[in-house]
């Protein structure tokens, strides 16, 4: 199996990162995940847009071009034989003898690896729980960062309730699951959170937003409250490994329980006929 660190790509075996690696002290990096059909980087654009915004917020400089980035992820799947499964890939802002304060100096490095990973058909088709958990994390959800506490806190206390996935909400307010975004449906219009520094901006989320609009579904960038999903007729979540995932048991902070929905359903058959394994 290989990996790629730096400027190369070696062997799992022999790749080791610096001490003095900010991502390691500071959690000082960022980092996409990117969904593998038939050996071909699905939404493959999206990511690195989104990559490249992470960076400029964070003021990381890139250390080479996309298209070259894309070419180096593109050589790795090859090299792993990746068919179906996704790409890890991570920059930190570089290394640095420890300081809060960064130096515009130091080279960002640059990580990844692949795996291979079915799509998890029995989850969508039989839907899973939620734990309802106040949002820890800070005020800037919006940057896909590697400083990921908030959310593996969130995380681990939903495995502990015996649930898939946090349902995180700030007050009254939900705003995103520990790595997905959360959706639900009244009366045939679906809502999910929008666009800002509370969330991440996941790319699956805004496939959602083209698949409802060719599927003629009416869908709103719109904050609901935990009154409002315990009353909803559907709830799903998305996510790059998740795809659209129906949600039929919510724990926490909230309780409920529901079926998977018509709409998810022409969702997920939708998102199947746009993905590469369609
Ligand atoms: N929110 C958070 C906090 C996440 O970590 C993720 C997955 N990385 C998502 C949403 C979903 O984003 P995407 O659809 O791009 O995987």
């Amino acid at each position: 199996e290989y990996v790629w660190l730096k400027d190369k790509i070696i062997s799992r075996h022999d790749a080791y990162v610096h001490f003095d690696d900010r991502g390691y002290y500071f959690g000082d990096g960022i980092y996409e995940v990117i969904r593998v059909y038939d050996g071909l980087p699905f939404l493959f654009d999206e990511h690195f847009e989104r990559f490249l915004r992470s960076a400029k917020e964070l003021d990381m400089p890139l250390p080479y071009s996309i298209t070259t980035l894309k070419e180096n992820i593109r050589h790795l799947l090859q090299k792993n034989d990746i068919k179906n499964g996704y790409v890890y890939i991570q920059m930190t802002r570089g290394e640095q003898i420890r300081d809060h304060l960064y130096s515009r100096d130091i080279i960002p490095v640059i990580t990844a690896f692949t795996k291979e990973a079915e799509i998890p058909v029995t989850k969508q088709t039989n839907g899973i729980s939620l734990l309802a958990t106040e949002d820890i994390r800070w005020l800037r959800c919006d940057i896909k960062t590697i400083n990921l506490l908030g959310n593996v806190m969130a995380k681990r206390r939903a495995e502990d309730y015996y649930c898939d996935e946090a349902l995180q909400h700030r007050g009254d307010i939900v705003t995103e699951g520990s790595s997905s975004n959360i959706f639900i449906v009244k009366k045939g219009v679906i809502y999910t959170h929008p666009a800002n520094h509370y969330i991440l901006n996941g790319i699956t989320r805004q496939h959602v937003f083209n698949l409802a609009q060719e599927e003629k579904i009416p869908i709103f960038e719109e904050a609901f409250s935990l009154e409002e999903t315990i009353n909803a007729d559907e709830i799903f979540v998305t996510s790059t490994t998740l795809e659209i995932m129906p949600v039929i048991n919510i724990k926490g902070s909230i309780e409920t329980s529901l079926q998977p929905g018509t709409i998810t359903r022409k969702l997920q058959q939708a998102f199947k006929e746009h993905t590469h394994a369609g």
